[in-house]
């Protein structure tokens, strides 16, 4: 067993799967303002947007909606319609009322997991959102402490491991984004498995020159993970 105290594993796009909620939630906003003349650029335009909230709304559905209501308004220059922002409401609630579905191997591999390690779910975004897919999804009973956070960043990790009393080198994070589950971890002092899922939001995307002499695993699937750690070991 690797000596780590505690695993931390990211939910979205993790466990289950979330971006492809997103994608196609932006397809129906691009049908639903495709009836307003002249507007191009939609994505473009709705990530500026987002982008700009993210320091009020924060991450998740919730924000995200209200993007795409600004960015609705922005570019129809005030005529989209009542009935238009309803429909663009209607969007972010089946996203919010969405079944949770696990990613391939992540039901066993959790539980084989919980045998012989205390497990963290480490998330951000909305707190009611995460908590009720935490739910819906059936693992909660493996996971021994659950931290939704606003962020992830070196100083969230920091304070994530003082809280618990876990020394950054006993800690191991586990998720498919670079940007948040990756480098603010190893910045932190801890231990990161990147597991990459097919599609990622542009904004967790990194450059590859920011990777340049850091040190994480690369698994292809979360079914790697005990193989890596026996190997650890
Ligand atoms: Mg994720």
């Amino acid at each position: 067993m690797a000596g780590f105290r505690f695993i931390a594993l990211d939910a979205d796009d993790t466990l289950w799967h979330n971006e492809p909620l997103f994608v196609a939630a932006q397809d129906r906003f691009r049908e639903i303002l495709g009836r307003y003349d002249d507007v191009d650029a939609i994505e473009a335009r709705l990530y500026e947007t987002e982008k700009r909230n993210l320091e009020v709304f924060g991450y998740g559905v919730k924000g995200f909606t209200l993007s795409m209501i600004e960015t609705a308004i922005e570019l129809t220059g005030g005529a989209v319609t009542g009935a238009g922002i309803q429909e663009i409401i209607n969007l972010g609630v089946d996203m919010l009322r969405s079944p949770v579905e696990l990613l391939d191997g992540v039901q066993e591999t959790v539980e084989a997991l919980a045998q012989q390690y205390p497990l963290m779910l480490l998330t951000k975004g909305d707190l009611l959102h995460q908590e009720n897919k935490l739910a819906r999804s059936g693992l909660g009973d493996h996971f021994s402490v659950i931290e939704i956070v606003s962020d992830k960043n070196a100083r969230t990790y920091e304070s994530v491991m003082l809280r618990h009393g876990v020394d950054p080198t006993a800690f191991l994070m586990v998720g498919d984004s670079l940007r948040s589950d990756v480098l603010p971890v190893l910045e932190a002092g801890g231990t990161a498995a990147h597991v990459p899922y097919p599609t990622e939001w542009i904004h967790e995307k990194v450059p590859e020159d920011a990777l340049a002499g850091r040190s994480f695993a690369r698994l292809e699937s979360i079914r790697d993970l005990p193989r890596w750690l026996d190997e650890l070991s």
